[in-house]
This record gives structure tokens, sequence and C-alpha cells, in this order.
């Protein structure tokens, strides 16, 4: 395999007794994108910052196209890193026009004008150049932030939690389209968010970060489905773990069976199952009572009980619609292998 885009090796960053990030390791492979995942204070934007150059590792390495730009002894200012930034809050320069502020940051004077069109129309701002930023809707606002971090090509983009001001209808388009920009341009990007949607949807990799550490790194189904520890599991989203014993290939649980075809889990282990992994049926006899129920659109979700105490998340598609109080059969479902845990950690 080739030299990857981006490696950070070993990164460490402290605050006074802060410890922001503790070793972190990343690599990014060429014109693919990187979701940084993690809680509001995990390091996300400590982690960004320091390949960025805008701050200095305390420990560690940070190579970008193949040219270490921090390090022991080392370190390569931001302007001389070959990098586009694009933040949340956009940072247009307010008395540049569009034109002005897409062409800032490319030096070659002669192609100034060519590049600037050439970045206007890939995020589909044509013939708004002569427009200033206030004239802009928030969308607009950051196209154009988009447009100026692309234009002098940099090796790297990074976008620290991009999308966070615009309003939700709004951001699923603009993350569309921004994705559809990234692989066109076969531009390398690390894309930092604390949303676990947006997170699978831009990463080609995604990596979550805890206090500071790498809990796993993984495509978007990989750490949706085989997440590497129970944090994982449940900042991807709705994870229900239900006690499993292993049983002549089978793991079995009070709500079924699922194949299990690796060597025997030990005891005391948990299956992790996500909402659409399970479906309930009415039934007089059934191990569960719905204690709650959310309509989400297209689908309910409903909370149940079971006999066990513990209430487990079920998907449904909204014509299957059940009351509160409902004793339902509640079944596994899911055609794919669910992932086995012991403790906090993944074990199959
Ligand atoms: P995130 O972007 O994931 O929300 P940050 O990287 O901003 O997290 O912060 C990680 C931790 O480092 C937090 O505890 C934060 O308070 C601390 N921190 C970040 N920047 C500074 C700073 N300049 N001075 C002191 N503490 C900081
Ligand atoms: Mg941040």
């Amino acid at each position: 395999m080739s030299e990857p885009a981006v490696r950070c090796e070993g990164l460490v960053k402290s605050y006074g007794r802060a410890q922001a990030l503790k070793d972190l390791d990343l690599t990014i492979e060429e014109g693919s994108t990187l979701a940084l995942l993690g809680p509001s204070g995990s390091g996300k934007t400590t982690a960004l910052r320091l390949v960025a150059g805008f701050e200095v590792p305390d420990a560690g390495i940070v190579e970008i196209a193949g040219r270490r730009v921090a390090g022991p002894g080392l370190y390569i200012p931001p302007e001389q890193r070959h990098i586009g930034m694009v933040f949340q809050d956009y940072a247009l320069f307010p008395n540049l026009t569009v034109a002005g502020n897409v062409g800032f940051g490319i030096s070659d004077k002669s192609a100034r004008k060519d590049r600037v069109s050439e970045a206007l129309e890939l995020v589909g701002l044509t013939g708004l150049g002569g427009r200033m930023p206030h004239e802009l809707s928030g969308g607009q606002q950051q196209r154009v932030a988009l447009a100026r971090a692309l234009a002098p090509r940099p090796a790297l983009l990074l976008m620290d939690e991009p999308f966070s001001n615009l309003d939700a209808g709004l951001r699923a388009q603009v993350r569309t389209e921004v994705r559809e920009i990234l692989k066109s341009t076969n531009t390398t990007a690390l894309f930092v968010t604390h949303d676990q949607d947006e997170a699978l949807y831009m990463g080609d990799q995604v990596a979550v970060l805890d206090w500071g550490e790498l809990q796993q790194m993984e495509t978007p189904e990989g750490i949706y489905h085989t997440p590497a520890t129970r944090f994982v599991a449940e900042f991807l989203g709705i994870a229900d773990f239900i006690p499993a014993t292993y049983n002549n290939g089978k793991l079995v649980t009070m709500i079924g069976a699922v194949p299990w075809n690796q060597e025997p889990p030990p005891d005391g282990v948990e299956l992790l199952v996500r909402p659409d992994d399970m479906s309930i049926e009415p039934s007089g006899s059934g191990q569960g009572t719905i204690v709650g129920r959310v309509f989400q659109g297209p689908s309910y979700l409903y909370d149940v009980s079971l006999e066990s105490g513990e209430v487990v998340h079920v998907l449904q598609h909204h014509t299957r619609q059940y009351d509160v109080g409902a004793q339902v059969q509640v079944r596994i479902i899911a055609e794919h292998k669910l992932a086995c845990f012991l403790g906090e950690k993944l074990v199959g």
C-alpha cells in the first residue's frame, strides 16, 4: 500500500494538567475522508489543530503527504503545510467580496482568476463572486468557505464541525454536496464532528475519541456493527446489551438465539442488539411489555421491558402500531452477525 496522505503517531498534548490527547495514532489514505468523532471535550479540535500546526505536540509526529511537519525538534508553521481549513463559523473576511475571499490563499496571481471561478463553480456559486459575505445565506457562506479552502488545491482539507451553524434541512443538503465535492476532487480530508450520523455519512473511515484516547478507527459499517468498546457502541446509536450463553454453535438469549461460528465466548457475555435487529409481535405469552413509544414518521421506536427487567429498544415500521402496556413477543431478526461483549470490550 502507498504511503498514507496523513500520518500521526503518538500525539500527546496537555493544557496544564488537562491531557487533551493521550497517545493518538491516525492515518488518512489519499483522497479519503477520516471522520473524527467524539463527545465535546474528547480532544477532536486539539487533534485537528496539531495537524494544522496551530498547536505544537508535547510528543509524537505529524506527516502530511509524506513530509514530516511536526516532531521532536521540528515544527513547520500552518501556512507551509499546504492545508485548507473550514470552520463552524465560516470565518470569511467581511470586507472582501466572495471572489476576494476565495482567491485569498492563491499566491500565483496569473492563475488566481481561473482558480476562483473554478472553485466557485465547484460549490455551485458561479456568478456570485462580486457579492459581499453579508449578502449571502448561511449555506452560501459555508460554500464560500469551502471554495476558499479548496481553491489553492491543498494536500489536506481540515474541517471542524463545519455544518453546526446550519439548520437541520440545510445541513443534510450541504453535507451531500460537500461529500460529492471531496470525492470529485479526490481531496484528502479530516472531518471533525460530535454528530454520529454526520460521521457515518462523511467518513470513509471513522475514528472515535474519548477523553483524548482513540477507541477505534474503522469503516462506518464496521464501527456501527462491530464497535470495539461499549462506549463506541453507545455513542454510535441506541445499543442494548442482552446476556447470552453459548450452546452448541449458538448464542442463546431471552429474545432468541443467533448462530455463533467462532470459538465459544467466556461466561458472562452480552450480545449487542440495535433497534433494527429486533422485532415485536403482540402475544399473550410474550416475554415483553411495551413501556414506551416514540413516533418517528416512517417508524415507531418502542421501549420494551423484558421479564428480566431490562428494557430494549425496538424499531418497527409505522404500520405496526401497538399500545403502551401491550404484551409482546420480542425476537432477534438481524441477518448479520451480532457483536458479543464481555464487560466493556468486544470479544467477537
Ligand atoms: P473537542 O473538540 O473534542 O470538544 P478539545 O480538543 O477542544 O475537544 O478539548 C479537549 C480538552 O482540552 C478539553 O478538556 C478542553 O477543555 C481542553 N482544552 C482545549 N484547548 C485548550 C486550551 N487552549 N487551554 C486549556 N484547555 C484546553
Ligand atoms: Mg471541538
